[in-house]
């Protein structure tokens, strides 16, 4: 953490040359001197410190200056740092402005000029209001700070982003500047562009306005670019799956490669609390099990590309090339495909404008703390419907699953059943499905359709979380491999058709389990037709393939 400033302000060069050196004598060691010579700019050094979250612990002003009096400097310097202490420098003809500036500037001590000898009439003042103020200091946040509005999809893509990815971070909401002096002193030291939010604030003080994500990437050093143009195995997506068979494929000697669109740990990094993964008796969250998996696949040397999107294969003689969204093109052996599956979007009025608003897939926990004491709607009876009212129980003031069926017994696990029945502000709807969603920036309302009634009811809320169905992230992939009606990866055995390999398919072997219609080119976890949809079963494949990629490997 950077040492707390001290600042001294006088236009007078000569006496602020004396206040520097007595001040830089006696507290150089425990905190950074900085000297003004007017109050404008050490009011803009003071937004500066304020853009660094740096702390300020002491202010020493001269209270004639031309521009701006000390008394005014001190006055507006507790919009940036209420909490420094305040000390006004006076001739003994200002002793009087100064008393009355005690009471209006909320000056802390008055010191008369000269102040000579310091260790009399300087420092004993200054120690006791630095111990003072040292007692209540509270050691600000260092990570990266974002200022935003939450409505704004930006922002929670940011949010959402950072978390996902590990990084810590601390969220500014300016909806909330009439009641958090903090957000508004962080507001009005940067100055932000209504146009151009949310603004990332990094710990050196530089910052980004509006940033994408892959420029966020770029400024927090997260990998994004590959170190070769070749590897012998390309995992495509780093889920469950996908991390499992980068840590088999590297372990194994194979040189390994991730593709990560939006942060490593996939669907399961969305979960709030895993309970049925091997091994942890009490559950792991999915940002634990995706920080553990990613740290164990980079000791094994597997380079993770992250955020970047594979965007076309092509296959050429023994090498498979891939197409990345910045443009450029690696090339492989062999590449697996672990893009798993992302829910379906709400097909309802409203819904698609409000997106990010209000209305989020998944189970976006950043929004969590925004929630206190609102009512939460989620929809989908499944078991990450199930956890995200769980967590959003403990920060809403009631969470109401909407289900279309009858019960939740059909669709999700007894062990969160009984939870969701033990929790009292957990309400379940049944046989109800949402029909329009409202709102004028952000969702307000939305009208629910009960199927037993038939009635339309219109609820306040601003906070809807969707969990229905799930399509396969294979888009990209249509001329390449083949797939079923549902857009899910056919492999193995459910390739052969009357004890036939597929169309196309040259080689005078069948297709090895885990192998897709085109040889070299695997596909595990749930993107994969067939596949049991759970975090074990999508690791167990990811191991699984790697001896299949073995054997593929010695035949070519
Ligand atoms: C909220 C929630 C809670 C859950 N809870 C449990 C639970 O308690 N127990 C359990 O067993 N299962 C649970 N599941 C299911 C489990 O998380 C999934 O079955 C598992 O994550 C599937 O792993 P996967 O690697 O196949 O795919 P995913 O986890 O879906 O990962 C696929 C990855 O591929 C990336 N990707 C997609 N397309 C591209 C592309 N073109 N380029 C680059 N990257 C791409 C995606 O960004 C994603 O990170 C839960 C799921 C959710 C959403």
């Amino acid at each position: 953490m950077a040492k707390p400033a001290i600042m001294t302000v006088d236009d007078d060069a000569e006496v602020l040359g004396a206040v520097e050196r007595d001040l830089r004598r006696r507290y150089a060691e425990h905190y950074r001197v900085m000297r003004s010579g007017s109050g404008t700019t050490a009011l803009d050094a003071l937004r500066g410190l304020k853009k660094r979250n740096d702390p300020v612990g002491l202010l020493l002003v001269d209270q004639r200056m031309p521009e701006m009096t000390g008394v005014e400097f001190l006055g507006q310097s507790m919009e940036i740092y209420p909490d420094a202490k305040r000390v006004l420098l006076t001739a003994y003809a200002d002793t009087d402005a100064a008393i009355h500036a005690i009471n209006d500037a909320k000056i802390h001590h008055y010191l008369l000029k000269p102040w000579d000898p310091p260790e009399e009439h300087l420092y004993p003042v200054l120690d006791d209001l630095l111990e003072e103020w040292q007692a209540s200091f509270r050691p600000s946040f260092e990570g990266v700070r974002i200022l935003g509005h939450r409505w704004s999809p930006d922002s929670y893509a940011i949010r959402d982003f950072l978390a996902r990815n590990q990084v810590p971070y601390r969220w500014f909401d300016l909806e909330t500047a009439d009641k958090d002096a903090e957000v508004r002193r962080l507001a009005s030291a940067v100055e932000p562009d209504p146009s151009r939010l949310p603004v990332v604030l990094f710990p050196d003080g530089s910052s980004l306005a509006a940033p994408g994500t892959t420029q966020l990437a770029e400024r927090l050093g997260l990998r994004v670019r590959a170190d070769l143009p070749f590897y012998d195995l390309m995992i495509v997506g780093g889920g469950p799956a996908g991390l499992a068979a980068a840590v088999y494929g590297a372990s194994e000697g194979l040189k390994t490669v991730m593709i990560e669109r939006e942060a490593p740990g996939g669907q399961a990094g969305m979960s709030s609390r895993i309970e049925n993964y091997l091994g942890f008796p009490s559950g792991l969250s999915g940002g634990d099990l995706a920080r553990r998996a990613v740290a164990q696949a980079k000791r094994f040397g597997v380079e993770i590309l992250s955020p970047q999107e594979a965007q076309s294969v092509r296959v050429e003689g023994p090498s498979r090339m891939v197409k990345l969204g910045d443009g450029s093109e690696l090339g492989c052996k062999v590449l697996l495909l672990a893009t798993g599956v992302s829910y379906r979007k709400l097909d309802v009025p409203g819904a698609e404008r409000l997106q990010g608003r209000g209305v989020y897939y998944g189970s976006a926990m950043t929004e969590a703390m925004s929630c206190q004491g609102e009512d939460v709607y989620i929809i989908g009876g499944a078991n990450s419907a199930g956890q995200a009212a769980m967590y959003f129980s403990k920060y809403a003031r009631r969470v109401i699953m909407l289900i279309r069926g009858g019960s939740l017994s059909t669709s999700m696990s007894q062990y969160l059943i009984d939870q969701i029945k033990q929790t009292p502000n957990i309400q379940v709807e049944t046989r109800a499905r949402v029909a329009e969603l409202h709102g004028d920036g952000h969702l307000e309302a939305m009208s629910i359709h009960c199927g037993e009634s038939g009635q339309i009811e219109k609820v306040p809320t601003n906070s809807l979380f969707v969990f229905i169905g799930a399509e396969p992230n294979t888009d990209w992939l249509v001329r390449t491999v083949e797939r079923d009606a549902r857009g899910f990866i056919l492999t193995g055995n459910d390739l052969m058709r009357d004890g036939k390999p597929p169309s196309g398919w040259l080689l005078d072997r069948d297709p090895y389990l885990l192998e897709t219609s085109v040889p070299g080119i695997f596909a595990v976890g749930d993107v994969r037709h067939g596949s049991v949809k759970r975090v074990a079963s999508g690791v167990g494949e990811g191991s699984v393939a790697v001896q299949f990629i073995h054997q593929y490997l010695s035949a070519v």
